[in-house]
């Protein structure tokens, strides 16, 4: 079910330069009051205005850097006063929040792991009530859509009109090449059932190194974001936290630079979808596909290996036979030719017996070279 959002627009908030791609930048943590004032500089003159900085970090393990608290609020005011920047920080709790209000910071943003605990975001929200500060929520770590969602009519339920979403990717139990798994199907989801929402791309988080941050941010915004959150840093290497995906203010603007900024038409109230988006859209399900059909040939691996240990024949006929027909029946159902079926499918068989036949045969040389047994 979705519910309607109460939203002030964006260009309302009095925050960012639009057109596209509106920028939020900073370092994952405040560490000191000159490591704060020399990045701010360096990306305001960039033309970036808003910064982002964690005084509380929620951090995997104990005894790492946990953020140097409220200490830290005095150091972002010292950046809205003399930079001139709108300053924002992460907040998990109503005790955040407060102190967020007491000193001042414009903006808040609810992190990962808290979108995830309702608990938490509702003592958020009522911290909230009353006043303007613009909130952007992060997905939750798990890729649950209405668990973000829920958090955000949480806060617009307690008067947060000025409301936003961070997309940073969903932790993954597959080994992949980024930090987090980017899940876009999610967050075309939600972009299309909230097309009012501004709608920023994490490519930090989600890439968790900086050689991504590229790739990522252009796949943002060819599916129509709009704008990104990134962590800069002036000296990244000594980072007390995510070093590895931070990147120095000018290196930051010489990749800004490299970004495509296609048209697209997502200040009108009807979102129109542009080529670039739709094709996008086809590039994240046929990365789908592909993991999809690489874990169906481990499966066909793994029945490879179970065949031969209980001696049972690769091909069975009748099984192929009533499998294809089902697909064909519920392809129908969505409006798939019996052809293209067939064709899809009798290819993937035919890799599957493949697949079992090179197991069985790999398996035959070990037990003729002597050097094992069957499993
Ligand atoms: C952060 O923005 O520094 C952070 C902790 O991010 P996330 O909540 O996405 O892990
Ligand atoms: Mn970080």
């Amino acid at each position: 079910m979705t519910n309607a959002l109460d939203l002030v627009p964006v260009t309302e908030w009095g925050f960012f330069t639009l057109p596209r791609p509106m920028i939020i930048a900073g370092p994952c943590s405040a560490e000191s009051e000159e490591q704060l004032l020399q990045t701010a500089k360096g990306l305001d003159s960039l033309g970036i205005h808003v910064l982002r900085a964690g005084i509380w970090k929620p951090r995997t393990h104990p005894n790492c850097f946990e953020g140097v608290g409220v200490g830290g609020l005095k150091w972002l005011q010292t950046v809205k006063r003399e930079v001139g920047m709108k300053v924002s920080t992460e907040v998990a709790s109503a005790k955040h929040v407060y102190e967020c209000l007491k000193y001042g910071i414009d903006m808040v943003w609810i992190g990962a792991r808290t979108t995830a605990n309702p608990f938490l975001v509702q003592e958020i929200a009522d911290a909230l009530r009353d006043t303007d500060i613009p909130v952007l929520v992060k997905n939750p770590v798990n890729p649950d859509l209405d668990l973000w969602i829920g958090a955000l009519e949480r806060l617009n339920q307690a008067g947060v009109r000025k409301l936003g979403v961070i997309h940073r990717g969903f932790s993954s139990s597959q080994k992949i090449s980024y930090r987090n798994d980017p899940g876009w199907r999610i967050a075309i989801e939600l972009r299309t059932r909230y097309p009012m929402l501004p709608f920023f791309a994490d490519p930090s988080h989600m890439g968790g190194d900086r050689k991504f941050l590229l790739e990522i941010s252009q796949r943002a915004l060819d599916l129509g974001l709009d704008g990104l959150m990134i962590e800069s840093h002036c000296d990244p290497s000594n980072a007390l936290s995510d070093a590895k995906q931070q990147l120095k203010p000018e290196d930051l603007g010489l990749m800004l630079k490299k970004i495509i900024v296609r048209d697209n038409d997502n200040d009108s109230p009807a979102y129109k979808e542009s080529i670039a988006q739709l094709r996008a859209q086809i590039d994240v399900i046929d990365d789908n596909l592909l993991s999809a059909l690489a874990s169906r040939m481990n499966i066909s691996a793994r029945i490879g290996s179970y065949k031969k240990e209980h001696n049972i024949a690769i091909l069975q006929t009748g099984r192929w036979d009533r499998l294809l027909e089902e697909m064909v029946r519920k392809g129908k159902g969505f409006g798939l030719s019996e052809e293209f079926i067939t064709t899809v499918f009798n290819a993937i068989h035919e890799e599957s017996v493949k697949i079992q036949n090179d197991v069985i045969s790999e398996q035959n040389d070990v037990i003729s070279d002597g050097k094992g047994q069957p499993s």
